[in-house]
């Protein structure tokens, strides 16, 4: 694996491979990495030829307000893990590097980008459309990476390339879980033992919210309103929104049939955590996807 901050640097080994016939895979991150992300480097291992990971923390994708700052850093422990996954190049440039004068182009998703995070996080999503349009465009792979974790992220990136015919295919890998349920997040680090615990609200929420459509419930208000009480049960965690949208848009639906996501955000002492999981509805059956669990040793449970 080579490290590299330039994006010259980067340009020359992605063109070399290009030349070379080598298919690019990109995996986009802000590092701090878990098993979420090491999943989307063996992915990305498993289906191209030369595979970049990508680890800057974009300080336009955060409000003035939130944790940029505080975002948690492992550069020594993430060049391992990206080593081990694989990775033919760790590109990690700096803020000069990404944005040596402040941008005046901003690649916005309309429709997409709204509700759900994009509430509360009115500029969030603009910052990372347009990061990630520029990394497609110094990396020009064929596939780039992205976790279901993040439903809403993936959807807008996956409008982006669709919109502006980016020669890439958006691929979505499965949410990856703690054994107990929690949604891997580099924010987790930010949970006391106690917040860590509650966290797991989340999950279960989601999975009793599997249950109950399995059981016939065709409201979605019946879905969103059974996760807002079992969260409002724990005091350490604060809902933001439980919403069910249509997988393919992201808008409302009136009735629970087809693709659906459901999708939570809460905050739990310091760290604002989102989860999540899809339903396929029809007549016949509930087909629910809650994600992987790994064990701590990093297998599938
Ligand atoms: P981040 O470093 O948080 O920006 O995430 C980088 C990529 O890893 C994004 O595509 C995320 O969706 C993905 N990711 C983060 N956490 C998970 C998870 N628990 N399971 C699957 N993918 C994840």
């Amino acid at each position: 694996m080579i490290m590299l901050t330039t994006i010259a640097d980067l340009r020359t080994a992605c063109e070399q491979a290009r030349t070379e016939g080598r298919t690019v895979g990109l995996v986009p991150t802000m590092g701090f990495f878990h098993e979420g992300h090491r999943s989307l480097m063996r992915a990305a291992r498993a289906d191209t030829d030369f595979v970049v990971v990508t680890l800057f923390v974009n300080p336009t994708q955060f409000a003035p307000t939130e944790d940029l700052g505080a975002y948690p850093r492992d550069p020594a422990g993430d060049a391992a893990a990206a080593e081990a996954e694989g990775a033919d190049v760790l590109f990690a440039p700096d803020t000069e590097e990404m944005y040596p004068e402040p941008p005046l182009t901003t690649v916005h998703v309309a429709d997409v980008s709204e509700g759900l995070c994009g509430s509360a996080r009115p500029t969030h999503f603009d910052g990372v459309t347009t990061v990630v349009a520029k990394l497609f465009a110094m990396v020009g792979p064929c596939r780039a990476y992205f976790g279901r974790k993040d439903a809403q992220q993936l959807a807008v990136v996956r409008r982006m390339a669709t919109d502006l015919n980016l020669p890439v295919e958006v691929v979505g890998c499965p949410l990856v879980r703690e054994g107990d349920g929690l949604a891997m997040s580099s924010r987790n680090a930010y949970l006391t033992p106690e917040e860590r615990e509650a966290a797991t609200v989340l999950s279960r929420a989601l999975a009793a919210a599997a249950d109950l459509v399995r059981a016939g419930e065709r409201e979605p208000a019946a879905v969103e309103h059974l996760i807002a009480n079992m969260v409002a049960a724990e005091p350490l965690v604060e809902l933001e929104y439980a919403e069910v949208r249509r997988a393919a848009d992201l808008t409302p639906p009136t009735r629970l049939e087809g693709e659906l996501l459901v999708a939570v955000a809460a905050r739990v002492g310091r760290a604002r955590l989102i989860d999540n999981i899809s339903l396929q509805v029809s007549d016949a059956d509930v087909r629910a996807d809650l994600g992987v669990r790994v064990s701590p040793a990093g297998r599938s449970i």
